[in-house]
């Protein structure tokens, strides 16, 4: 019988972070004056001690005992050989995917919200702000406050809100408080609805309401939190991929292609930077962020300087962007509907080390439902973007003749998505398309702000 799965004891896990931030070259991030945002510039929006980790450049980061602690309540996540995906595709390609959807939310975003709660409660924070896209991150730092005591505001995107009203009471089980953002809670909620009382939201809109909420209490024991794109996000994540190396090891294996989602890049980058590190030693990896078709950063959005929210709160980060105010299809990969990409991803794609891929919604949700009829689990609809460049690959390995070894992350389950499943199911679901003249007005967003360089790591 093939095997189909490879687990790691919990004395196996990785006991620290890889920070890709010793390997590669960044520009830096740039305050309203243009000139590069200080570790103190920042201090309102996060404790310092996540600070110091967003501008570290040490290789290696250890984990703390704490966060190992609650990390065991579902880590290591077992990594799976897709044998009858590898069936249904009749491909001699060998496919392996991390499973974390077996947190305790559903999907990878614990993983870095529990080491936030954490620092956050060490440097005597007492509440958390935040926005969430389809409801997961929410759903994960409701969670992680939980187990760490801290409360929870959760500014969740107005057309997820209404899509997913379960997301919602999850996060009440964990304590968490959500509202549907754009809100008249803070001056950038009010701003919005001025314009459009039927703003669908987005997550740059929600990202300038949740730093709003978290800078203007005075008590000074509020932050806010960000659940991918900054660097210190990115770094939780590796243990992802850290993990996956050890077990790919034990048997014996080594990817020759790497795949994840990518929304603002974390779960990509989670698993994938830890191979990025091997590729720029010289190894040979394909490497690929996979994002929709209908908000395609790394694809269509040029590199630039731009805010990582829509009301401009944010410093500008290096990075590719549809620019701040572009609020994408309202496709139901909600956690992909972001603008930018994470800087570290952005900056790996001008390097060429490694190469964005689109995929339209029809045909993600077509790849998530080969999967969850050959391998039963359910994808969330994020997920599904990285299975349809999976079932590409396999095909293309099919033609080529080649056993090629395929790894990718499944980011989360789907069984808080079924409201989408059942439109895909009945026909009712469609392709949105990014257009040349969304392309155009969203570029007007970046248009006076300065231009990063193309920096080389290698
Ligand atoms: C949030 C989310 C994503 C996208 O976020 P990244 O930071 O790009 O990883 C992908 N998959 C799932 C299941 C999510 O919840």
């Amino acid at each position: 019988m093939a095997m189909r799965k490879v687990v790691l004891t919990e004395d196996e896990m990785p006991r620290q972070w890889y920070n890709i931030l010793a390997d590669i070259k960044m520009n830096p991030p740039l305050g309203p004056d243009g000139k590069p945002v200080s570790p103190d510039m920042l201090a309102p929006v996060f404790p310092m001690n996540l600070i110091e980790q967003e501008v570290s450049s040490e290789r290696w980061i250890t984990i703390p005992d704490a966060v190992m602690d609650v990390y065991r309540i579902w880590r290591p996540s077992p990594l799976v050989r897709a044998v009858d995906l590898e069936k249904a595709l009749d491909t001699p390609a060998r496919i392996y995917f991390k499973n974390e959807g077996v947190s305790p939310p559903g999907s990878h975003k614990p993983n870095t919200a529990v080491p936030q709660a954490y620092y956050n409660k060490v440097f005597g924070i007492k509440r958390i702000t935040t926005e969430t896209g389809a409801g997961q991150w929410g759903s994960a730092l409701s969670f992680a406050c939980s187990q760490f005591g801290l409360e929870c505001k959760v500014y969740m995107v107005k057309i997820s809100f209404e899509q997913k009203p379960y997301r919602k009471t999850m996060m009440g089980v964990w304590g968490g408080k959500c509202v549907p953002s754009p809100s008249n809670e803070t001056k950038a909620g009010r701003d919005v609805l001025a314009q459009n009382p039927d703003s669908p939201g987005s997550l740059g809109i929600a990202i300038s309401e949740a730093v709003e909420a978290a800078v203007s209490d005075t008590s000074g024991q509020t932050r806010y939190s960000l659940g991918s794109v900054l660097n210190h996000v990115m770094l939780h994540q590796t243990v992802i991929g850290l993990e996956a190396k050890n077990q790919l090891a034990k048997i014996g294996e080594y990817p020759d292609i790497v795949i994840g989602c990518a929304g603002g890049g974390s779960n990509f980058a989670g698993t994938a930077f830890p191979f990025v590190l091997d590729k720029l030693n010289g190894r040979q990896i394909e490497i690929y962020p996979v994002e929709p078709a209908a908000c395609p950063s790394l694809t269509q959005g040029p590199f630039v300087y731009d805010h990582g929210d829509n009301a401009g709160y944010t410093p500008l980060l290096p990075m590719h962007s549809l620019g701040h105010n572009f609020v994408p299809a309202p496709i139901h990969a909600g956690g992909l509907r972001y603008h930018g990409m994470a800087p570290t991803v952005s900056q790996l794609v001008n390097e060429g080390v490694i190469e964005a891929k689109a995929v339209n919604q029809l045909e993600a949700y077509e790849a998530g439902i080969i999967f969850a009829r050959s391998e039963g689990h359910i994808p969330a609809p994020e997920t599904t973007h990285a299975i349809a460049q999976v079932v590409k690959e396999a095909r293309r390995a099919k033609e080529e003749g080649k056993e090629k070894v395929i790894l990718f992350n499944w980011s989360g389950h789907g069984c808080l998505d079924l409201a989408a499943y059942e439109k895909y199911l009945a026909g009712e679901l469609s392709n949105p398309v990014f257009t040349a003249e969304e392309k155009a007005k969203a570029a007007e967003a970046f248009a006076n702000f300065p231009k990063p360089q193309l920096l080389k790591s290698r």
